[in-house]
């Protein structure tokens, strides 16, 4: 982990104010006006055709809490810049239009929603969409068969936290003349920085760590200004900008993110090893476990392995939802990242419309349960799991 480069320190988050309020707030202030006034028809054209910084109207992104929360979001992943959106998905669905038009390759597990998008919506306009598992690997320069096309995956993937190589798929993207677009949600930034290891585009669902709360609804795109300021047209007239209020909490939040996700990724590591040598649970898939098949690849490409796990619990369905209904502090939603720990039966949630056979084949068992540990004590996380499963 040593030779790779560092990622934003806790103090640049904290004192990385853009703007100097006139009243000398620590922070940027909420500016919750659509739109802003101006001197003369002069001053009005000189922001309309650059000449000048400024705000015009808020749809556009350019306001100030905004730009505020934009600006620590590229901090966050090293990126030359950032765009904030309303949802993750708003911010997945405007990048796959603006750089996906030649085709797109995804690989490996991905987000029920950005699925969706890709396998109905994208096909329906008529753009080409491959998907490749992690063991298909060779055919990825052969479907690369014209320039422009873009990449896209995620890892750690959801529900079973398998992880592939960053630098290796940016590698072969590059030869090809495609790009690599990566979806961080799992990792976060403090644990994981795509760009660093080669990636293009960088995706969040700004709903789970970076929020960190389970109280708003946002997303973010990271990459060079080239690449974001493409998608930033996409966005003012798809009409995706999230509102100033949700910047304000959004901004909040990041500056508390380095020391959440090291306690997210303390937790889970301590229920992760708890789990491994408990009788009534049959696997433990953590990267941060030394059995753990993407183990050495995750050292290698992250800082920390995160606050996901999922456990194979020993016996049926019924069994793990029988766990899942018992817990007590865990609390039975979907979603993650937020300070409270969450549990997740994938074949009652996420994967529900696939066939049992379906979910076998991407190593998703019934028995499975997907654990977003939070910054609860530990030790009472893992004596939750146990009288939870002492009850099979
Ligand atoms: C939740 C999630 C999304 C979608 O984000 P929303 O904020 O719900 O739109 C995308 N990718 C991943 C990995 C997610 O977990």
């Amino acid at each position: 982990m040593s030779d790779r480069p560092h990622g934003p320190s806790p103090t640049t988050l904290i004192h990385n104010n853009k703007y100097r309020d006139a009243h000398g707030s620590p922070y940027t202030p909420v500016y919750t006006t659509t739109t802003w006034r101006f001197d003369s028809t002069a001053d009005l054209l000189d922001v309309v055709e650059g000449r000048k910084p400024g705000c015009l109207y808020t749809r556009y992104g350019t306001n100030p809490t905004i730009r505020e929360l934009e600006h620590s979001l590229a901090q966050l992943e090293v990126a030359p810049a950032a765009l904030a959106f309303a949802s993750g998905m708003a911010a997945i669905s405007a990048t796959l239009l603006a750089h996906g038009r030649y085709g797109i390759v995804c690989v490996g597990e991905l987000y029920g929603g950005t699925q969706e998008f890709l396998h109905s919506h994208c096909r329906e306009l008529g753009i080409p969409v491959n998907s490749l598992m992690p063991q298909e690997l060779d055919q990825l320069g052969p479907v690369l068969d014209r320039p422009g096309m873009l990449v896209y995956c995620e890892t750690p993937a959801n529900p079973t936290l398998s992880i592939l190589d960053i630098r290796h798929l940016a590698e072969i993207a590059h030869q090809h003349g495609a790009r690599l677009a990566v979806d961080n949600t799992f990792a976060s930034p403090i644990n994981q920085r795509p760009l660093q290891l080669g990636a293009d585009l960088v995706l969040h669902s700004a709903s789970k760590y970076l929020g960190g709360h389970s109280d708003i609804t946002a997303g973010a795109l990271m990459g060079s200004e080239e690449l974001v300021g493409t998608v930033a047209r996409w966005r003012k007239n798809l009409g995706q900008v999230l509102s100033p209020e949700t910047a304000a909490l959004l901004s909040r939040s990041l500056r508390t993110l380095p020391l959440r996700i090291h306690q997210h990724n303390h937790n889970a590591q301590a229920v992760a090893e708890a789990m491994a040598t408990h009788p009534r649970v049959s696997r433990v898939l953590y990267p941060g476990l030394s059995g753990f098949p993407g183990h050495e690849l995750a050292a290698q490409q992250m800082d920390g392995f995160g606050g996901m796990l999922s456990i194979e619990v020993d016996g049926d369905r019924d069994a793990a939802s029988r766990v899942a209904d018992n817990l007590r502090v865990f609390v039975l939603a979907p979603s993650l990242g937020g300070t409270e720990s969450l549990v997740g039966q994938p074949c009652t949630t996420s994967h529900h419309d696939l066939t049992p056979e379906e979910r076998q084949r991407l190593g998703i068992g019934d028995n499975l349960l997907r654990l977003s540990v939070g910054l609860e004590d530990a030790g009472d996380l893992i004596d939750d799991l146990k009288q939870a499963l002492d009850k099979i």
